[in-house]
């Protein structure tokens, strides 16, 4: 068997007896009745190989780390002009955290934070209709994973639309600063449903390759974004990707990484691969417990931290 097989399926099942650890986020009803007893991960090499354990072939709802390719689309339509609109400082807040905004006269630290999405939605609209926008950022999504069959689950985005309070009221707090040019239901619209991305820890390594190949996709043969272009998005997942829990997630795993409250998480590995893992159960900080322990084991085995091995 393939070396990397093997250490996958080590780090597997020497996590196998805590699987089901952490809270499964309840505050979207619809995420809440996820089954917390899953793991999966799937580590996709820049040759084109897969190398998967557990439950990688279920799909899950993406949330947070759909903000990933929103800011690549993003920074594809207005290039850096997108950085007068949000920031790229860690914030060491939580997700949905409303102080910073006030201080900083509604622009959001950085992309990742559900205010910097929110901007980062707001931006990608100008010129079309939500329904166009959430049909781009499928394509995008299912072009990055070679799979057509990627959708968005509409139950999901429904639930949170429904029980949205805070981001609802991100968007009215942004808005007052002049900081939406449209309207916030089309805003919200856009965020909600892009967070509903079903994709499974296979299709997301997949999908993230070009991050960890210098932005030139190697299976798809394409360029995504430029080199530069992937570095900057590494380092903005580095140092946001997991909100006040950033500098946690880089202390113990040493990659760039993305979280979602729905248990996923996107790391990459630059020059080596992409890593998706998922297990439903969060930390206090809103990200998946035993995913980013698989992905510390997966770091220390392999030697893939970027501070050395
Ligand atoms: N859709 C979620 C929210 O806005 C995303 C949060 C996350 O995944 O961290 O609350």
């Amino acid at each position: 068997m393939n070396e990397l097989q093997e250490l996958v399926e080590g780090v597997y099942r020497d996590l196998k007896n805590h699987i089901g650890e952490g809270k499964v986020a309840d505050y979207i009803p619809e995420l809440a009745k996820v089954d917390p007893r899953q793991l999966g991960i799937a580590v996709a090499t820049l040759d084109g190989g897969l190398h998967v354990a557990g439950d990688a072939d279920t799909a899950f709802s993406i949330q947070s780390i759909s903000k990933v390719f929103t800011l690549t689309l993003g920074l594809g339509k207005v290039g850096d002009t997108l950085w007068t609109r949000v920031g790229r400082e860690p914030s060491g807040s939580a997700f949905n955290s409303i102080v910073q905004l006030e201080y900083e006269k509604g622009r959001p630290r950085n992309p990742f934070i559900n205010a910097g999405a929110i901007a980062v939605a707001d931006l990608i609209l100008a010129g079309h209709q939500p329904r166009e926008v959430i049909g781009e950022i499928v394509h995008f999504a299912r072009f990055l994973a070679g799979d057509d069959s990627i959708v968005i689950d509409h139950e999901v985005a429904k639930s949170e639309a429904e029980t949205g309070y805070r981001n609802i009221a991100l968007a009215n707090f942004m808005r007052s600063f002049g900081r939406l040019d449209h309207p916030v239901e089309h805003v919200l619209g856009v965020y909600f449903h892009h967070c509903a991305l079903a994709m499974s820890c296979s299709q997301l390594a997949r999908a993230g390759l070009y991050l960890a190949a210098g932005g030139n996709d190697p299976v798809l043969g394409s360029r995504v974004v430029s080199r530069e272009r992937a570095r900057r998005i590494n380092s903005l997942m580095l140092m946001c990707g997991h909100y006040d829990g950033s500098g946690d997630f880089a202390y113990r795993v040493g990659l760039p990484g993305k979280s979602g409250v729905g248990g996923g998480i996107l790391a990459v590995a630059p020059g080596k691969a992409s890593i998706a893992v998922w297990s439903p159960g969060l930390n206090e900080y809103g990200n998946s417990q035993v995913g980013a322990a698989a992905l510390e084991l997966l770091a220390q085995r392999t030697g893939w931290s970027i501070f050395g091995s």
